[in-house]
This record gives structure tokens, C-alpha cells and sequence, in this order.
């Protein structure tokens, strides 16, 4: 695995202190290398941080945790016991999902519980709910433990699971696949949704996403206390034990190549950093038209990158209120308020690059489970609905756009949490404007390139680049893709690629 990168220096630069770079750099860490994270934020996470604001803490990004054994054998490659450095407590019920005539569906791990929330909806869609969880759990099997962690690079380990994927109809979407297991339409997308979070058109991305039912199921919906951030700051921490610095307010313009080899990073302020092995955590789009710009690119050209499907934009409104705790009684921490439409939201958002009028919503209500996040009596909440990321012919103009579709927003929530503008004290809003210049997003995106079938494993950027020598990729852009799981997965990945640091390698051989 390790054959294309040896190198007799310890020194290791990962670009971007985002999950999945805070996770390469505690498994390189671990591997004896001298790692430096160069971040152009100021605090650790990337999507995964958080915002502090009138006493009100915002997590900016995800929100819930899932499998949580991948952070456990994380730490454990590190030597460390996840569960000392973060306080992860278990959701009932994960989520409800509420429709506009008042349906609504609360899923939990209760296999019994979740049949009779399909009962409530359509008794003779039970045996289908069933039908879907087996489906659901030999995806898992094929999907997640099979593929989540294996290097993808070489194109035979993609061929190696067609079979597989054949049985499984990966060719068809998640929707076709709950749509051929249960009859009623809501049912159908409460099924189906679960791509969203990480920038996937249920409609198109393929039915291998079925695995997160079981997986939310058998594992769990958790939120670390602290939010996301408190699992950043213990990775930095980690990072930081292991003698690793993480610069931030440290923008990186350009990945130095010497002689097909990556020699080190410029950053903005002109300063030079050497290192034989580079990994950017920068999104693939990125890192390869922007810090790879003075480099001919034998793949991942500007061309290539402009014509993948990109994922969708989101818009975030984050807001806290004052005296607000125990009102609003039936919105609990996480809350999916589908709109009207879905199938053909889904198509202006992902097909057309039109931003509706209608919307569903994902609204997010920490302080039922973490004090931490607001002042005492009040509560802090985000709201977000998916939106048209930039890249289209037509790209919504936001700096125009944005209070008109805040009044829309609006007009939804108020019927979920009525009066609730008059208890705001606080806000502030993310667009896909936000995205491109914060976090340097291709297009604005939420999730990096969308996972279609076409732009998975091989067919995704690699995590080892094939632009030069040292230069490997993680995060949302590379394999195995978006979310907090598959980026933590995708630091694993590129770890086995690269070989221990020739001191912990004589080390290892001497105990051998
Ligand atoms: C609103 C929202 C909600 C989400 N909800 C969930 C959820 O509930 N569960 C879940 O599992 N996932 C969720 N996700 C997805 C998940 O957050 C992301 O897929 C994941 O955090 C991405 O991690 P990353 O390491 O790839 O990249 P990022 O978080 O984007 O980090 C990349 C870092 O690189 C830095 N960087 C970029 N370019 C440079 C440069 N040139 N020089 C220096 N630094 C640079 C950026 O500043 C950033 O800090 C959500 C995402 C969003 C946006």
C-alpha cells in the first residue's frame, strides 16, 4: 500500500485543521511524523466549528453524531480513550419529521417504535419497512464496512465490488429503492432523505446510501457535548500531545512540486514551509485548481473538475432567543419540516439550479440537550435549507437575494415556532457565498463533489494524488466523501497509505 511515497524526514503538512485534517494529523501523529496543521480560520473544525456570539455558541455544521466507534478506534490509534476527552450522549428520538397537514414521523433505534410509526402512517407499508432495514443492513455491510476504509485509488478494488453492487442495485437511487419497498409517499421520503446530509440528490445518489438506516438504527444518534467543536478541540488537543502544531489564521496559496515531487507549501504572507509529505484537507476542487494552479494536471484539471456535479448549497440561519426554554414544547433537538414538494424541490435545487419558493427545513435545537450553548432561559437554534450551490449559468446573486429568502424561511419556521422572530436576540446567516469564501468552496457547496455513483470511489479525486510525489488528499472532496464519518474514514485511509516515520519504523522493526 505504501509503495509510492518513502521519504527520510519526519516532517508532515496537512492543509486545512478541518475533521478530517485534525483526524489525518492524529493518525500521521501516531505514525512518529512531526506534523504542522496550517488552517486560514481561527479555531479548529472547519465546517465542524462553531461560532460564540451574545452568549449564544453556534455549531455551524454538523450536528449529529453517528458511529461512534469510528472516533473510538481514531483515538485508540493514538493511544487514547475517545470517551475521556468527549461526552457523547445518545438522542431518543433522533429526529421527527413533520409534514405540512401535520403527519409526523420520530425515528429511533426501537425497531418496534419505528413500526408503529410507519403503521400511524400506512399500517400495510410494515412489511416493506422490514423489507427496507434488511436492504438497509446489507448495504451497511458492502458499503460501509466494506468500503469506507479501503483505498479506492486503483481502479481493480472499484471493479472487485461490482458484483456486489450489482446484487444490491446500487444503479438504482435511494428513492427508487424505498419507493419499491413502501407505498406511501411520505413514508418514501422519510426513507429516502438521509443523502442531503451529505449533499446527495436522493433522487439520483445510489441506493448504497440505504445503509445509514441501519446504521443510525444499530449505533445510534448522538450529540457530543460541547457540539461538534468539543470533538475538534479534543482532536487538536490530541494533535498537540503528540508534539503537532496547528497554525490558524495560516492560509496556504500554493503546493510547492519540485521534480514531480511535493516539496513543502507557500503560504499567503509569502513564508515558506518544507516537508516531503503533504496532505490537504483544502476541498479536491481547491487544492487542485487553486494550490496546484502553476502545475500541469494529468487528471484533475479545471475542466474536469467544472463539469462534476457539485453539491448543493445550503442557506443557515443561526439565531438564539431569549426566554424562549420550554416554549415551542414539540420541537425537540433535531426536526425535518418537509415542504410541499419533494421530488420536484429536489429538481430545482439539484437539476436546475433554481432556488425555490417552497423549501424543507432541518432545524436544529441544542439547548434542549447542552446548557452550554445558550444563557440560561434561552435557547439557541439553526435553521437550514438546501439551496442551488453557485456553480450554475445563473447563480443566485445572495448579496440581493438573501433578505427576501430569510422572509421566506421565516414564514415556514413561524408555523413550526409561532412569534419566534420576537424573541430572537441574536443571529447571524451562512449562504453559499459564505461557503465559497470561508471555507474556499468550489461553487459554494455544502459537501464538496455530490456522491453519484460516478463520482464514487475510483471515480472520485483520489486520496493519494496522482499529481505528485507526497501529495495526498482528505476530507469531503476525496473518498470515501462528505459527512463527519466518511471524512474521519477518508484520514484513515490516507494513513495506510503512507508508511510509519523512519524513526517509528526503526522503532517497530526493533520490537519485532
Ligand atoms: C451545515 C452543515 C451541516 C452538516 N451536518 C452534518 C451532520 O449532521 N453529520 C455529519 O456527519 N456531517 C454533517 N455535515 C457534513 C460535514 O460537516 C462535513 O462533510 C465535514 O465536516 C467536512 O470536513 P472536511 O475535513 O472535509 O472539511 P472542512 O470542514 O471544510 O475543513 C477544511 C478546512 O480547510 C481549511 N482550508 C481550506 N483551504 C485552505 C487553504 N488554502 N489554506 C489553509 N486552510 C484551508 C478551511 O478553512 C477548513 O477549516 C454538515 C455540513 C454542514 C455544512
Amino acid at each position: 500500500m505504501t509503495e509510492s511515497f518513502s521519504s527520510s524526514d519526519h516532517r508532515a503538512l496537512v492543509i486545512g485543521a478541518g475533521l478530517g485534517g485534525l483526524a489525518v494529523a492524529m493518525r500521521l501523529g501516531a505514525k512518529g511524523y512531526c506534523v504542522t496543521v496550517l488552517d486560514r480560520l481561527d479555531r479548529a473544525g472547519g465546517r465542524g466549528s462553531s461560532l460564540s456570539q451574545d452568549g449564544h455558541r453556534f455549531d455551524l455544521g454538523p450536528t449529529i453524531v453517528t458511529v461512534p466507534q469510528l472516533y473510538e478506534d481514531l483515538w485508540a490509534a493514538c493511544g487514547r480513550d475517545f470517551h475521556r476527552d468527549v461526552d457523547l450522549r445518545p438522542l431518543s428520538p433522533f429526529y421527527d419529521i413533520r409534514w405540512q397537514d401535520g403527519t409526523r414521523f420520530r425515528a429511533s433505534s426501537d425497531t418496534e417504535a419505528m413500526k408503529a410509526e410507519v403503521a400511524k402512517i400506512n399500517p400495510s407499508d410494515v412489511k416493506g419497512y422490514a423489507r427496507f432495514l434488511r436492504g438497509s443492513q446489507a448495504r451497511y455491510k458492502v458499503g460501509f464496512e466494506g468500503l469506507m476504509t479501503l483505498p479506492m485509488h486503483k481502479i481493480w478494488e472499484t471493479v472487485k465490488v461490482l458484483p456486489q453492487f450489482a446484487r444490491l442495485r446500487a444503479d438504482k437511487s435511494i428513492y427508487a429503492y424505498a419507493k419499491s419497498c413502501v407505498k406511501d409517499e411520505k413514508l418514501r421520503q422519510a426513507l429516502s432523505f438521509h443523502p442531503l446530509f451529505i449533499g446527495g440528490d436522493p433522487m439520483h445518489v445510489t441506493s448504497m446510501y440505504a445503509l445509514v438506516g441501519y446504521l443510525e438504527k444499530e449505533f445510534g444518534v448522538h450529540y457530543a457535548m460541547g457540539g461538534v467543536q468539543a470533538i475538534a478541540d479534543a482532536m487538536a488537543g490530541v494533535v498537540r500531545e503528540q508534539g503537532g502544531v496547528i497554525r490558524q489564521n495560516a492560509e496556504v496559496d500554493e503546493i510547492l512540486i519540485e521534480g514531480g515531487k511535493a516539496t513543502g507549501v507557500r503560504l499567503t504572507t509569502g513564508e515558506q514551509i518544507a516537508a516531503p509529505l503533504i496532505v490537504s484537507n483544502a476541498d479536491a476542487g481547491h487544492t487542485y485548481t487553486h494550490l496546484l494552479r502553476n502545475h500541469l494536471k494529468r487528471r484533475w484539471t479545471p475542466k474536469r473538475l467544472k463539469k462534476s456535479r457539485w453539491s448543493m448549497g445550503l442557506y443557515v440561519w443561526y439565531f438564539g432567543t431569549k426566554g424562549t426554554a420550554g416554549k415551542w414544547a414539540d420541537v425537540g433537538h433535531h426536526t425535518i419540516a418537509m415542504g410541499p414538494r419533494y421530488n420536484g424541490l429536489l429538481d430545482d435545487i439539484f437539476m436546475k439550479g433554481k432556488l425555490p419558493d417552497d423549501m424543507s427545513l432541518y432545524i436544529h435545537r441544542p439547548s434542549l440537550t447542552d446548557p452550554s450553548v445558550a444563557p440560561a432561559g434561552d435557547d439557541t437554534f439553526y435553521v437550514l435549507s438546501p439551496v442551488p450551490h453557485l456553480g450554475w449559468d445563473k447563480a443566485v446573486d445572495w448579496q440581493t437575494e438573501e433578505p427576501i429568502y430569510r422572509e421566506k424561511v421565516a414564514a415556514e419556521v413561524e408555523k413550526i415556532m409561532p412569534g419566534f422572530r420576537d424573541h430572537i436576540v441574536t443571529e447571524t446567516v451562512f449562504t453559499p457565498e459564505t461557503f465559497r469564501d470561508r471555507y474556499l468552496s468550489p461553487n459554494g457547496s455544502g459537501f464538496s463533489v455530490e456522491p453519484r455513483i460516478l463520482q464514487s470511489a475510483w471515480f472520485r479525486p483520489h486520496n493519494i494524488s496522482e499529481e505528485a510525489r507526497g501529495l495526498f488528499l482528505v476530507g469531503a472532496g476525496t473518498h470515501p466523501g462528505a459527512g463527519v464519518p466518511g471524512v474521519v474514514g477518508s484520514a484513515d485511509v490516507v494513513s495506510q497509505l503512507v508508511p510509519d516515520a523512519p524513526a517509528q519504523a526503526q522503532r517497530r522493526m526493533a520490537a519485532e
